[in-house]
C-alpha cells in the first residue's frame, strides 16, 4: 500500500515577531527583544518532539585536556560576585530549542540583569555571548558547532569578551566543548543555570570551567524575580517551570540524559512566582514541564504529595486558575499516559485554562508506538482526545509526530496520515528521525531511506497544510481574544498575536497605539494555511471604540503606567 504523492512545502516556519515595549506605530521602526523572538521563534520545538542524536563533528581540535582549568576553579566560585565590576557589560543570548530552552534563557538573562549586565540585541557590542542549545535533533546540534566556530573571530576581536554554552548540548558535552573550542570559556548544563553570573565573573579572571552536574535540589527553581529590564520583554506573558525531567525514556529520546530525571517543584513555590508574575502584569501563564502533566505524580502515587509540597496536576491548574489577573493558562507538553479524569474535567471548568492541547502523537501505528516505547497505543491516544473534545468541545490538538522512525513501513505511515485525519490535529510539529547516539532507537539496524524519509515528510506536512487550512477557514466570522505580541514580520503596521487557540493571528494596526500584552477583540476575516486574518469588528471603527482593550481594562491609547 502507498500513500499518495502529495508535494508541499514546509509549512512550519519558526515566527519572528518582535515584543518589546510600548509602541506607537507613527514613530516607525520597533527595536526588538532578540530575547522574545528568540521566545517566539523556538515554538516551532515544543517539549516532546523528540527527534534525535548525532556524534561530536570531525576530529577535536584545542589544546590537551591538561592545559584547561576545567571546573576546578568554578567549582568554588560563589553564587554572586561584585556587581561593580560587571556594572557596564552587555550580554547576548541565543537560543536554539524548545520552550524549556527558552525558559531557561530567560532565567539566565534575569540572573544576569540582577548582577548589573545590559541586554544586549547585537553581537557587536556584547561583552558576552550566551549560546543555549539544543540536541533533540541532529541539525541543531551542526549549528551549534558551526555559530561556536563563527564566534572566535568575534571573541579575538576585542579583549574582556567571553563566550559561554549552556543548555542540552552542554549537557552531554561538558568540558569536551572547552577541549574542542579554544575561545570557548564556561559550560552550564541544565541544572546549573544559577551558577552562569559567577563562572562569567571566573571566567574574566582567567578561569575556564564546565559544570554540568546533575542535581535533586529543588534551589535551583527557585530564581529572583523578573528583573524590571526583563518585564518588558514577554509583556503579558510568561513560562512557568513546574517541573523538569523524564523517566519515560521514549527510545529515540536523549531528554532523560539531558534533563535527568523527573523532579517537581513544590506547589506553594509555584503558586508564590505565579501570583509575583500576575502581579507584574502577566495574563497568559505556560507551566512547562518535560512531561508537565506527570507533575507531582511519584509524590502522589508514594503517598507523599503533603510532604513533598505537590497536588495532582489538576488541581495545581485549579490553584492558578483562581489567581487575580491570571487570563490564559496553557501547559506544555503533555504525555498522553497521564490525562486523568480530573484533568479531563478541568478543561470543562477552568475559567482561564485555553482550549488548546498540544498532545505529541509521533506515529498513528502501534506497532511504532511500541518501538518508540511510548507506553499508550493508538486506541488510548484517541480516548484521551474524544474525552478531552467531551470536556470542552471546541478545543484546538496540536500534536508532534516523527517520520521514518526506523523500520517504520509505508503501512505504518499510512497509519498515520489516517489518524492525523481523523483527529483533524490543528497544527503538528513534525520531523525525520535522525538517531541520537546512547538511545535505544540509535542501536537499530532497519533504517528508512532517506529518500523516502523525505518524501514522507513532505507528504505529512501537505496533509497538515490541508487540515490547517480547513481548521482556519471554519473560523472565518468568528470573534476572538487577541494576546498581542508585536509587529509581525511583514512590516508596515502589520501585528501579530496569539488567540486562546494559540493560532496565530495577523491583523492591521493602522492608527491604533498598540502594545504588546494588549487582549484584543477581533473578528476572524481570513484564512491561510499558515495563521488567521484578523480585523477590528464594525463596532470598533467608530472612533470612540476605535482602541483595544488592554488586559488590565484601560483603552490603548491611555498611557501605561510603569512595570505594567
Ligand atoms: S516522554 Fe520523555 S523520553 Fe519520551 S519524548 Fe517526551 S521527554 Fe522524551
Amino acid at each position: 500500500m502507498r500513500c499518495p504523492p502529495e508535494q508541499v512545502k514546509h509549512f512550519l516556519k519558526g515566527e519572528r515577531i518582535s515584543p518589546g515595549p510600548r509602541i506607537d506605530p507613527a514613530r516607525g521602526r520597533f527595536e526588538a527583544s532578540l530575547f522574545a523572538q528568540n521566545q517566539l521563534k523556538n515554538q516551532a520545538f515544543i517539549g516532546n518532539s523528540r527527534g534525535v542524536l548525532e556524534p561530536p563533528l570531525g576530529a577535536r581540535g584545542g589544546p590537551s585536556p591538561a592545559a584547561l582549568l576545567v571546573d576546578s576553579a568554578a567549582s568554588e566560585v560563589p553564587l554572586s560576585f561584585e556587581r561593580s565590576s560587571m556594572s557596564t557589560r552587555r550580554f547576548h543570548l541565543r537560543t536554539h530549542g524548545c520552550q524549556m530552552n527558552s525558559h531557561d534563557s530567560e532565567k539566565v538573562a534575569n540572573l544576569l540583569l540582577h548582577e548589573g549586565y545590559l541586554e544586549s540585541a547585537r553581537l557587536e557590542s556584547a561583552d558576552l555571548v550566551i549560546l543555549n542549545t539544543c540536541s533533540i535533533r541532529e541539525k541543531a546540534e551542526h549549528k551549534l558547532y558551526s555559530e561556536l566556530g563563527a564566534l572566535r573571530e568575534w571573541k579575538l576581536a576585542a579583549s574582556g569578551r567571553l563566550l559561554g554554552v549552556g543548555g542540552c548540548v552542554a549537557q552531554q558535552e561538558g568540558d569536551a566543548l572547552l577541549r574542542r573550542f579554544a575561545h570557548l570559556d564556561f559550560v552550564f548544563g541544565t541544572h546549573n543555570l544559577r551558577l552562569v553570573p559567577a563562572m562569567a565573573a571566573a571566567a574574566l579572571r582567567g578561569q575556564r570551567g564546565a559544570r554540568v552536574e546533575e542535581s535533586r535540589d529543588l534551589a535551583r527553581f527557585d530564581l529572583p524575580a523578573r528583573h524590571p529590564a526583563f518585564e518588558s520583554a514577554t509583556p503579558g506573558r510568561a513560562f512557568l517551570t513546574v517541573m523538569e525531567g523524564c523517566d519515560l525514556f521514549c527510545s529515540f529520546c536523549i531528554v532523560p540524559t539531558t534533563r535527568g530525571r523527573e523532579i517537581s517543584r513544590p506547589a506553594a513555590s509555584i503558586l508564590e512566582e505565579a501570583r509575583r508574575l500576575a502581579d507584574s502584569g502577566v495574563r497568559e501563564l505556560t507551566l512547562l514541564g518535560q512531561t508537565v502533566n506527570a507533575y507531582g505524580r511519584h509524590d502522589l502515587r508514594r503517598g507523599v504529595g503533603a510532604q513533598a509540597g505537590t497536588v495532582a496536576f489538576a488541581e495545581l491548574l485549579s490553584r492558578i486558575d483562581a489567581i487575580p489577573g491570571i487570563e490564559r493558562i496553557r501547559y506544555t507538553s503533555p504525555h498522553p499516559s497521564f490525562f486523568d479524569a480530573d484533568l479531563i474535567a478541568a478543561h470543562g471548568e477552568l475559567r482561564a485554562l485555553c482550549p488548546h492541547v498540544h498532545l505529541p502523537l509521533q506515529s498513528g501505528s502501534d506497532r511504532v508506538l511500541a518501538d518508540m516505547r511510548r507506553r499508550y497505543r493508538v486506541s488510548e491516544y484517541r480516548a484521551v482526545v474524544a474525552a478531552l473534545r467531551r470536556a470542552r468541545p471546541d478545543l484546538a490538538i496540536t500534536t508532534d509526530l516523527i517520520v521514518a522512525f526506523p523500520g517504520e513501513s509505508e503501512a505504518d505511515f499510512c497509519d498515520t496520515l489516517a489518524l492525523m485525519r481523523e483527529l483533524g490535529f490543528a497544527d503538528s510539529y513534525s520531523f525525520k528521525y535522525s538517531p541520537r547516539p546512547g538511545t535505544a532507537a540509535a542501536r537499530r539496524s532497519d533504517p528508512v531511506d532517506p529518500v523516502e524519509a523525505q518524501r514522507r515528510l513532505e507528504s505529512l506536512q501537505a496533509l497538515q497544510r490541508q487540515l490547517t487550512l480547513e481548521a482556519h477557514r471554519r473560523r472565518v466570522g468568528e470573534r476572538t481574544q487577541v494576546l498581542a505580541i508585536g509587529p509581525s514580520r511583514r512590516g508596515g503596521r502589520q501585528w501579530s498575536g496569539r488567540d486562546p487557540y494559540h493560532r496565530v493571528v495577523n491583523f492591521a494596526a493602522a492608527d491604533r497605539a498598540l502594545a504588546p500584552g494588549d487582549l484584543l477583540e477581533l473578528t476572524i476575516a481570513e484564512a491561510t494555511p499558515h495563521s488567521l486574518i484578523g480585523e477590528w469588528p464594525a463596532s470598533a471603527s467608530s472612533t470612540a471604540s476605535a482602541s483595544p482593550v488592554r488586559i488590565d481594562g484601560r483603552r490603548a491609547d491611555e498611557p501605561r503606567s510603569a512595570g505594567a
